[in-house]
């Protein structure tokens, strides 16, 4: 997992591969997913670098900020109130597969609805110095960006900077801005080989603006997705709208409790969403008198929770309370 700047003293020989590669935190793809013949950097980005340990909870003072759940706190903000999440479609979002617009019918839903549900306000168990996460978020708009061209970590930037630029989407420090690329489209610094997604920030037009890459995980369904049909799919083999929900799920829940990349993490690096990463608790099987697609009832896709006339296959969350552990619900 990529670590946050500036915080720990480090060894010299790794100063560079920290300065390259420090400045995000990525979800990493599922261990032993690999295929053979293919490499994997076993941790995800900047985890070979080496750190020097550092005080336990310097700045845990005031009551909004718990510790002793087996996550630290570093002193910088959380994002409190409800956070608005926009989406930026990169890529040809009227495509082939799961690159369509059900697909993105589907995510615009499921982020309007995730707002204060079970899994989303186990974030709520976070704060700073001035209040908690309130576990509720909305859906703030959304644009389409077409394009034939891989995304790159500065182009990636420049996406979501030149949206709000443009005037295309709100300038929000508050914001969760997400760019969800489809299946053609590679991010070249480790997409589908070292990571399935990652939020970092950037000053936007003046703003400390949060932001988050996830692809269209049916690009590397071994790697980044826990089923190739979920209940959601539309189709047998198309597990990109729960692959790509669970993904943000993951990325949301880190960006909220972490957002400048200072707040909660864990003596690893590794920040709440990490500590849970595909690790999905109890689940139940799609059936023919539930809320799943056919293609999903038909393969007895798995899921874990409902929420908003859905079902969806959610990885759970570290609680920040009761000693610490990956919940589905508080
Ligand atoms: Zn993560």
């Amino acid at each position: 997992m990529k670590h946050p700047r500036g915080r720990y003293r480090l060894l010299s020989a790794f100063l560079f591969v920290t300065l390259t590669a420090n400045f995000l935190m990525a979800q990493k793809v599922r261990e032993g997913s690999v295929p053979e013949g293919q490499q994997m950097v076993p941790t995800g980005k900047g985890d070979a670098i080496t750190v020097a340990a550092e005080p336990a909870d310097a700045n845990a003072v005031g009551q909004a900020v718990v510790t002793g759940n087996g996550i630290n706190y570093h002193g910088g903000p959380v994002m409190k109130g409800t956070v608005p999440i926009f989406i930026i479609w990169y890529g040809n979002w009227n495509g082939t597969g799961s690159n369509t617009a059900n697909t993105r019918s589907v995510i615009e839903h499921y982020v309007a609805t995730l707002g204060n549900s079970a899994p989303m306000l186990i974030d709520s168990t976070y704060g700073d110095n001035t209040g908690n996460v309130s576990g509720n978020v909305s859906f703030g708009g959304s644009i389409i960006v077409s394009s034939s061209t891989n995304l790159t970590d500065t182009s990636l930037r420049s996406t979501v900077g030149n949206a709000i630029a443009g005037g295309k989407l709100p300038n929000n420090p508050n914001g969760l801005y997400f760019v969800l690329s489809s299946s053609n489209i590679n991010e070249t610094s480790g997409f589908c080989t070292q990571y399935c997604g990652f939020h970092t920030h950037a000053t936007l037009s003046g703003s400390d603006i949060k932001y988050a890459f996830v692809g269209n995980v049916d690009r590397c369904q071994s790697g980044c997705e826990i089923q190739t049909t979920g209940p959601n799919s539309a189709a047998v083999g198309q597990g990109g709208i729960d692959g790509m929900a669970n993904v943000m799920f993951h990325e949301a829940s880190e960006a909220i409790s972490d957002p400048d990349l200072n707040a909660w993490f864990d003596t690893s690096g590794q920040e709440n969403g990490d500590k849970c990463n595909f690790n999905f608790g109890a689940t139940s099987n799609c059936n023919s008198n539930g809320l799943c697609t056919s293609a999903g009832t038909s393969t007895k896709a798995r899921f874990n929770q409902t929420f908003g006339s859905h079902d969806y296959m959610l990885q759970q969350n570290w609680e920040n309370k009761n000693g610490g552990a990956c919940v589905l619900h508080l």
